[in-house]
């Protein structure tokens, strides 16, 4: 290779700073550092130069210019191409072949309780920056060294061989390129917090999942948030569900052609729908009954719907609307037991009932319809980050499930089946899994999510099905509720009754007993009563996020009146799966995407 070799040093951290000048050094590497490095390595009697000795010019402005040079970058930049010596040659500089450097502690400094934006200023590091960029970027030629831990190899590497592999130096270099990325970030992160409108890019969140888990943010890289807070503050959790809830209906809405709902509890949907006509019984049963103008509001009749399905889980619900939000929607809200709602308009009148709830508190999100994610997302877990491409398949009725597998021949769904396979799908998409979803009249109405087994899944859902459907049983429609009972309350009753689990005895049943009028309380259903009322739920669609490895689900899937099934299949019990949905009169049909979500 021949020549003396050059090495420019600038170092922070000055770690391990002697030991590697005297590795150079003896190598016969001519070194030249910028001040204070310089200052160190000569007061321990290895020779050096200053940077000014070949940019002749002087540190400046206080150390903001000390590096910054075309003697400096031009050396490091270079490479061994006719054109780049003869323009060194030009310009009277020496190619640089090693640049030892790490930055002032940003990170440290904003860490610091109370510190300035002054003081951070003078933290951000410029030079350095540009001396790890330049010398990563001319890997081909220079080596990087940004970690003193790297000192070591790096000296032991060039005594043996006199020279750094190729593989060294792409290694070194990508440290390098890592280094100065999380360097932007932090102050990046700094700075969205200082001068980033908050609400606009960033929210400062009260903690994250739980109380301790402080400090709590939300941003957005690069853009404003897509939301905007007209009313109250937003959780972690909140913002989980409200994340999740939103997408599920933006999409269920396009691919039904009408308003949807969800409802929302620690980001699984308790409920999803779209603003199907209700009856007159589903409006008794969804709580509904007495809520004028619900006849004209499609918006209104999903949300029914959404928070019909299971009343107990949605209880503190976060809400996704896809449509411009009206009165009839928000009165519904404005006395159930919910945390917030996210919905892309709201009609002032709206807002006004929404704005009152909760003593003001009440959470509004205002979410920009149009807004489309990236096609990649990234989280960190336990410090390590996990990137995928974001679940964007689409589900379109027509097109996801025209594979019929059973029974052979059959004719095409009906219109009622596609729409409930596409509601119940949609919503798996964004269940925590593994989950499966029973859906009926544009709605879900029982759903089984995170369940690590998947008959577990099957029979939750299948439980909450039965539960909703003992809902409409004229027993339940005609309880006798004490006055003044609230209706959570009420919920929680009929939740007992319908699930079989009314107390016999105790303090138990004297709460029970107390929210029915005297002589008023309710026999539990009997085994027959109960038999005969589910006999009559009939052409119920169900999904499933992925395959069903045992017969077992469709045993259970037909016992809560299922008539469609759509699921992966890939199972080694595929074909036993199918035969047992055809003895059982169920179309099942494939569904071709696995749709697992976490
Ligand atoms: P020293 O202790 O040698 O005076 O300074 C070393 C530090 O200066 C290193 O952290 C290096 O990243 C930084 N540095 C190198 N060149 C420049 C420059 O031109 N401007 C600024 N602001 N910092 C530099």
């Amino acid at each position: 290779m021949g020549g003396q070799k050059t090495a420019i040093l600038s170092v922070y951290d000055k770690t391990g700073l002697l030991d590697l000048a005297k590795g150079l050094h003896d190598n016969g590497v001519r070194l030249l550092a910028s001040g204070g490095t310089a200052k160190m390595i000569r007061q321990a009697n290895f020779p050096v130069e200053d940077v000014s000795a070949i940019t002749q010019a002087p540190e400046m402005l206080g150390g903001r210019v000390k590096t910054l040079h075309p003697a400096v970058h031009g050396g490091i930049l270079a490479r061994n191409l006719e054109s780049d010596e003869s323009d060194l040659s030009k310009n009277s500089i020496d190619k640089i072949d090693y640049v030892i450097c790490n930055l002032y502690p940003f990170s440290e400094t904003v860490a610091r309780i109370n510190v300035t934006i002054p003081e951070a200023v003078e933290e951000i590091d410029i030079g350095g920056v540009t001396l790890l960029r330049a010398a990563a970027k001319n890997h081909a030629r220079v080596t990087i060294i940004s970690d003193p831990k790297d000192y070591h190899d790096f000296l032991t590497e060039l005594k043996d061989s006199g020279e750094v592999t190729e593989k060294s130096r792409q290694r070194y270099a990508l440290k390098a390129f890592e280094q100065t990325a999380g360097y932007d970030s932090a102050i990046s992160d700094f700075f969205r917090k200082k001068y980033a409108g908050e609400g606009e890019q960033q929210l400062p969140l009260r903690y994250g999942a739980n109380p301790h888990q402080k400090p709590a943010t939300v941003y957005a890289q690069e853009s404003q948030l897509p939301f905007k807070v007209l009313c109250g503050s937003p959780g972690y959790i909140n913002l989980l569900d409200a994340l999740n809830a939103w997408p599920l209906v933006k999409e269920l809405s396009q691919a039904l052609n009408y308003p949807a709902a969800a409802s929302f509890k620690h980001v699984s949907p308790a409920g999803a729908a779209i603003g199907v006509e209700l009856s007159e019984e589903e409006r008794k049963v969804y709580m509904v009954d007495d809520i004028e103008g619900i006849e004209k509001s499609q918006l209104a009749q999903a949300y029914a719907r959404a928070r019909g399905a299971d009343r107990m889980s949605s209880f503190g619900d976060m809400i996704a609307l896809s449509h411009e939000v009206d009165v009839p929607t928000a009165k519904i809200i404005s006395r159930e037991v919910s945390d917030g709602v996210i919905a892309p308009k709201f009609t002032d009148e709206a807002l006004e009932i929404l704005k009152k709830k909760k003593g003001g508190k009440y959470l509004v999100l205002q979410m920009d319809p149009d807004y489309e994610p990236g096609p990649i997302e990234t989280r960190t877990v336990y410090g390590v980050n996990l990137q995928q491409h974001r679940n964007d398949a689409k589900i379109v009725p027509a097109e996801t499930f025209n594979t019929v597998i059973v029974p052979k021949n059959s004719s095409p769904l009906p219109e009622s089946a596609l729409r409930d396979l596409t509601v119940a799908t949609i919503a798996l998409k964004y269940t925590q899994s593994n989950s499966v979803c029973y859906a009926l009249n544009g709605q879900v109405i029982g759903l089984g999510a995170g369940q690590q087994s998947r008959i577990h899944c099957t029979r939750l859902a299948g439980d909450k099905a039965d539960n909703w459907w003992m809902r409409f049983h004229s027993r339940t429609l005609n309880l006798q509720w004490k006055k003044g009972t609230k209706r959570p309350s009420k919920s929680n009753a009929i939740d007992l009754l319908c699930s079989g689990l009314i107390p016999d005895s105790g303090i138990e049943r004297d709460d029970f007993e107390s929210y029915f009028e005297e002589g008023q309380v309710p026999q539990p259903f009997s085994a027959e009563e109960r038999k005969e009322w589910l006999s009559k739920l009939t052409g119920v669609a169900l999904s499933s996020d992925a395959f069903f490895p045992f017969i077992d689900n469709v045993f259970r899937a037909a016992r809560s009146g299922a008539k469609y099934i759509a699921a992966p299949t890939g199972s080694q019990n595929d074909s036993a799966v199918f035969e047992t949905a055809e003895k059982s009169g169920i179309t099942f049909v494939e569904q071709h995407i696995r749709l697992f979500h976490h």
